[in-house]
């Protein structure tokens, strides 16, 4: 079969390109090696829809923000359960409390020039607001929010398959012919056929890449990410980090669509330090 583009990985990357591509009069082609779609990294994550990204004049962090306004229509238009809600990044100590205003003036000016309202909120207001978190006062940040991440994949997958959009599932991509007009995609379940490839294989993108003879590296880390059953946090907590930690993913509570919470990722930070964070716990 011959297309006109073919995408290699149904996580939500690729499956939002081809949810784009389903609107044009075009074949596409979704190909993985999986036998259901979103079953790589994006069946196993927070499901926060983030705001501006450090670093804050990347790439990245344009898409986020991006991202992150178009979210509230697709989720109306495929029927995906979100929640906005703010992150509140705690001041756990005196040395944090008294730079608390510092960190508010250089949030307000990176995130606030995007519309996200960034604020001081005092103690009282966090324990009113947050009576499980642990802390002397927050910044908060307006415009996260929380998405079924399930619910998405399946949904834009639905989309896709309605649309003319075509999946070989099941199907690993085992190497390439770039010819001048089409590339030949070898899989091992025979042949495809596209004018374009585009390589959404996540983790192994750079293993794919390296099919079609081009060259680079992805560091990987691990972690952990807790799951409580109920609600302990109405936003999403994070400790106050006045000397980012390079290789650290992040790390918050983060209370999520099904009223469960997460913990995590842990990923150098450790859950001590989220543990830190609260008061008291389902857990504990
Ligand atoms: C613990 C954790 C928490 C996270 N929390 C958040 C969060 O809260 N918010 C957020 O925005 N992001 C979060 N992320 C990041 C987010 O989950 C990922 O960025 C996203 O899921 C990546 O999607 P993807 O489509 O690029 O990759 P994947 O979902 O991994 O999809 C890649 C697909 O390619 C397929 N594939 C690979 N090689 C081949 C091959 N040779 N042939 C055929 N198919 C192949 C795989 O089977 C897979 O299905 C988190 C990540 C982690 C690990």
């Amino acid at each position: 079969m011959s297309y006109d583009i073919a995408i290699i990985g149904s996580g939500v990357v690729g499956l939002f390109i081809a949810y784009e591509l389903a609107h044009y009069r075009i074949r596409v082609l979704v190909i993985d090696r999986e036998v259901e779609p979103g079953f790589g990294v994006s069946k196993g994550h927070a499901g926060v829809i983030h705001v501006v990204q450090p670093p804050f004049n990347s790439l990245r962090s344009k898409l986020a923000v991006e991202g992150n306004r178009l979210y509230d229509g697709i989720a109306k238009r495929l029927h995906v359960r979100i929640r906005r809600l703010s992150a509140l990044l705690v001041a756990r100590n005196l040395g944090h409390l008294i730079v608390l205003p510092a960190v508010w003036l250089i949030l307000n000016r990176v995130y606030g020039k995007h519309g996200f309202r960034v604020r001081i909120i005092g103690p009282r207001e966090l324990r009113r607001r947050e009576p499980n978190v642990n802390g002397l006062g927050a910044v908060e940040v307006e415009g996260y929010g929380v998405i079924n991440s399930f619910e998405l994949v399946s949904q834009l997958y639905n989309f896709c398959k309605l649309n003319g959009v075509d999946f070989a599932l099941g199907t690993e991509v085992r190497g390439a012919k770039v010819l001048d007009d089409e590339v030949v995609i070898l899989t091992n379940r025979g042949e495809y056929r596209a004018k374009y490839v585009v390589n959404a294989a996540g983790l192994y993108s750079a293993d794919v890449a390296r099919l079609f003879g081009d060259e680079y590296r992805l560091e990987f880390g691990k972690g952990v990410m807790l799951v409580f059953w109920g609600e302990q946090t109405r936003n999403i907590i994070a400790p106050l980090q006045l000397i980012p930690n390079p290789k650290t993913k992040g790390g918050a509570v983060i209370p999520t669509v099904f009223g469960t919470t997460i913990w995590g990722p842990s990923l150098s930070m450790g859950e001590r330090v989220i543990g830190q964070l609260m008061r008291r716990t389902s857990m504990s």
